[in-house]
């Protein structure tokens, strides 16, 4: 590997050691990224690589509210903006107990080369709090959502920050943090958040957007394989929103989803969750929070292991759609042990570098990033932005189209720029190098600026 990216890993190392899940992301895109920073020296020249790992602005504040008993709650609250040297910031706000700084800046790191293969105009951006939403009331979410927005107004804006949902944040919270960002503006901005619904703005296949993005991914991996969707058994994690759209997407085209899961267990359905009703109920669980795993298990018939992962279970392709870390080196080595032959993440780095090496070992196994395989959300996020500043909608079908093609097309840079840098099919390192080539391109002619 090249000198210049190794000294920018160890100097990274040891300014960021108490950030592991940034330290980890950092080191596997750099790594990847050798081939290319040695075929252009300008790169090092003009410390690229030193400016891509430090954020532009990172903001921190309190988030104080009152719950339902009347008592006084104290929140942190962050933006990680990034990257924006091609574009407005973008990027999810994630509630989640998990968060911190190091989680939203690997997020964030990940969203700029992720914004970058959408091919559309946006820089890398993240946010969120240390909020717990699971057992939280209606007005309990308002309250947390209108004092998180009255900081974080001052922040956004359509041309400089718009941020979304991710974990914990969905349509209620982001009509919630809306509500607040225009009583705070003096114009119609709605430009400024995405993920809206649709009477103020959103745009239609937002919600599925994910899912389905991540499905016309796999088809394209499918398609050069000479293989189909249809008839595939397909094992994912998690039930929210990812879990559900790609749930949607995969039985439409003939796949069928034989199990899911979450932190407390797994479900085995042979039968497939393949109506709209065992979708829905699916979904519900994280939605309402009124049933639970071994509910759906009982109700249709279906198997539910407690505490147990669902890596292993035999069918043709995982997708991992939960949370960070979720596939370690042992369930990789189960993963392997399978006849499955695909493997697509669609949850943010939800394999540990161990396990994502021992997988890009194998011969005849297709490994699809994160940042490629789920772009689909935030690209149809920035169809939202467009849509709102040119003031009109777009119909499902024009959304769906665009949506076809840009996952067609992240899959087609990423696997050129492997190629054109001879590292064979490895659509992991392409969609790095393919993210980053053009961020990087910006960077230079820019100067240092940022
Ligand atoms: N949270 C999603 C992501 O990580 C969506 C972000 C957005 O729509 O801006 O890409």
């Amino acid at each position: 590997m090249s000198n210049y990216v190794n000294k920018v890993i160890e100097e990274t190392k040891i300014k960021n050691s108490l950030e592991p899940e940034f330290l980890q992301t950092v080191e596997e895109v750099l790594s990847s990224l050798a081939p290319c920073i040695d075929a252009n020296p300008d790169y090092e020249k003009e410390g690229i690589l030193e400016r891509m790992v430090e954020p532009e602005r990172v903001i921190l504040f309190k988030v104080p509210w009152i719950d339902d008993n009347g008592k006084v709650q104290v929140n942190r609250g962050y933006r990680i903006q990034f990257n924006g040297a091609i574009g407005p910031y973008k990027g999810g706000l994630r509630f989640s107990p998990t968060v911190n700084l190091s989680i939203l800046k690997f997020l964030a790191f990940e969203q700029t080369f992720k914004n970058s293969l959408t091919t559309l105009p946006i820089g890398g951006g993240k946010g969120g709090s240390d909020f717990e939403p699971k057992g939280k009331s209606d007005r309990e979410i308002m309250r947390f959502c209108q004092s998180f927005m009255q900081e974080l107004y001052r922040h956004i804006g359509p041309d400089t920050d718009c941020p979304a949902g991710d974990i914990g944040v969905g349509g209620r919270e982001i009509g919630y943090l809306f509500g607040e960002w225009r009583k705070l503006s003096t114009a119609y901005a709605n430009g400024a958040l995405s993920g809206k619904a649709l009477p103020y703005g959103g745009s239609l296949l937002r919600p599925e957007a994910t899912g389905y993005g991540a499905v016309y991914y796999l088809e394209s991996v499918l398609k050069d394989a000479k293989d189909t969707i249809s008839g595939k058994k397909v094992v994912i994690s998690g039930y929210g929103n990812a879990a559900w759209g790609a749930t949607k997407k995969l039985t439409e085209l003939g796949a069928k989803v034989i199990a899911f899961s979450g932190s407390a267990g797994y479900v085995l359905d042979e039968a497939g969750v393949n109506t709209p009703e065992k979708i829905e109920y699916m979904y519900d669980i994280r939605v309402k929070r009124q049933h639970t795993m071994k509910d759906y298990a009982d109700k249709f018939g279906a198997k539910f292991f407690p505490n147990e992962k669902p890596w292993g279970v035999d069918c043709d392709i995982y997708m991992p759609c939960a949370t960070q870390n979720e596939v370690n080196i042992d369930d990789a080595k189960k993963i392997l042990n399978s006849n499955a032959k695909y493997y697509m993440e669609v949850s943010n780095m939800p394999t540990t570098n161990d396990a994502l090496k021992l997988m890009l070992e194998q011969k005849d196994f297709v490994v699809g990033p994160a940042k490629a395989v789920n772009a689909g959300g935030v690209s149809v996020s920035a169809l939202e932005m467009s849509q709102n500043a040119e003031k009109l909608t777009w119909s499902a079908e024009q959304v769906d189209k665009e949506l076809h093609r840009i996952m067609s097309d992240i899959y087609n840079n990423s696997k050129n720029a492997a190629a054109k840098y001879g590292l064979g099919y490895n659509l992991v390192a392409g969609a790095n190098i393919a993210g980053f080539e053009k961020v990087a391109q910006s960077m230079l002619a820019q100067g240092i600026a940022w």
